[in-house]
């Protein structure tokens, strides 16, 4: 598959990000997995 080792047993290295619209995520610097779980709607960031 390719992936790295510690992402094939779920150990992501999860990196903050921000799409262009203002929304955030999750993705891991490693395998590019994005974590859908923490997805939020732009302006729900808890400020
Ligand atoms: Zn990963």
């Amino acid at each position: 598959m390719g992936r790295p080792f510690s992402c094939r047993l779920g150990w992501h290295k999860w990196v903050g990000r921000s799409t262009s619209d203002g929304g955030r995520f999750k993705q891991c610097s490693r395998c590019d997995k994005v974590d859908d779980r923490s997805k939020l709607p732009p302006g729900a960031a808890g400020f």
